[in-house]
């Protein structure tokens, strides 16, 4: 199957290699708009490419998928330089984090799943982002929820939802868009071990969603290794949560490494892990390839 990246039109046999949820920026769109200095943009660039190019150096990386939201600032024109640059496909996504937003508050659903859906269009993006935070389904959160469900039905993209793993929040985000037409395997529910409580995804898992370990550290494996015991390694997609650079470089300019890890811990350390435990090369190939690919197929 054809899918875009942000650089031009790939088939997902050529993802190689995947990383699924990191990001190049993090930011404030209303500082940026403001700032014209904010994240200055060079110094982003030279980050961002000297990161993945490592990534792709020591590790073979191919493809990352950028999860950053419209609300978090994502920059389709800085994506393809860092992709450009670095040689890494990279793969967008549209929609929204957890934080306030004026238009989500007074737009009408359907108003913004066609502009969703138009800015799919527009900036070839191939995620659908939304979040459900500690708060659960608040009147702000399932109107998010809807408005993506919304855009889902118009493009077809799979649905990544950001979830407090400590208060469970996948598990109604996941029912509410699964009650709304996103079907559980176009469904990924993320940031799933920031618990240790493997019920939360085991769950999740056997209703048929994908779930993403991806604020990944190197204690990981023996949470990934459980899944796959389980039997759902065709449904569990790794990678960081990385951020090459978010505001705080404003404050400490020279902080190169804000997030506890850079891109090197899926591969430098939780896949060897794996390994060492049993577990065979294609088993490995699902969760850094084949289930991203057959998340976008299916
Ligand atoms: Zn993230």
């Amino acid at each position: 199957m054809r899918i875009h990246t942000v650089t031009g039109i790939i088939d997902t046999g050529e993802l190689g290699e995947t990383l699924f949820h990191e990001h190049i920026i993090c930011t404030s769109p209303e500082f940026q708009r403001v700032f014209p200095d904010w994240l200055p943009r060079k110094k982003v660039v030279d980050i961002a490419v000297s990161k993945i190019k490592y990534a792709a150096e020591k590790f073979g990386i191919k493809t990352i998928f950028d999860a950053t939201p419209l609300s978090l600032g994502r920059d389709i024109e800085l994506l393809k330089e860092v992709s450009e640059k670095s040689e890494v496909q990279i793969v967008a996504a549209t929609g929204f984090y957890c934080y306030d937003s004026f238009a989500r508050h007074k737009l009408k659903v359907d108003f913004l799943a066609d502009r969703l859906a138009e800015d799919a269009v527009n900036s070839h993006a191939s995620l659908l982002k939304c979040a459900v935070g500690n708060d659960g389904l608040t009147p702000e959160a399932a109107k998010t929820l809807e408005v993506i469900c919304a855009a889902h039905a118009r493009t077809g993209l799979p649905v990544y939802i950001h979830t407090a793993a400590a208060a469970k929040s996948g598990w109604e985000a996941q029912k509410f868009v699964a009650g709304n037409n996103v079907a559980p395997e176009k469904t990924v529910i993320g940031h799933v071990s920031d618990s240790n409580d493997i019920e939360y995804p085991l769950e999740l898992l056997k209703r048929g969603c994908y779930v993403s370990v991806d604020r990944i550290h190197p204690h990981n494996s023996e949470f990934i290794l459980q899944l796959i015991k389980a039997g759902f390694a065709d449904r569990v997609l790794v990678s960081h949560d990385h951020v090459c650079c978010y505001d705080t470089v404003m404050e400490n300019p020279d902080d190169r490494q804000n997030a506890p890890h850079g891109l090197d811990i899926v591969h430098g350390v939780i896949l060897p892990e794996l390994r060492r435990s049993g577990v065979d090369e294609q088993t490995v190939k699902q969760l850094t390839t084949t289930n991203a690919a057959r998340l976008l197929e299916e």
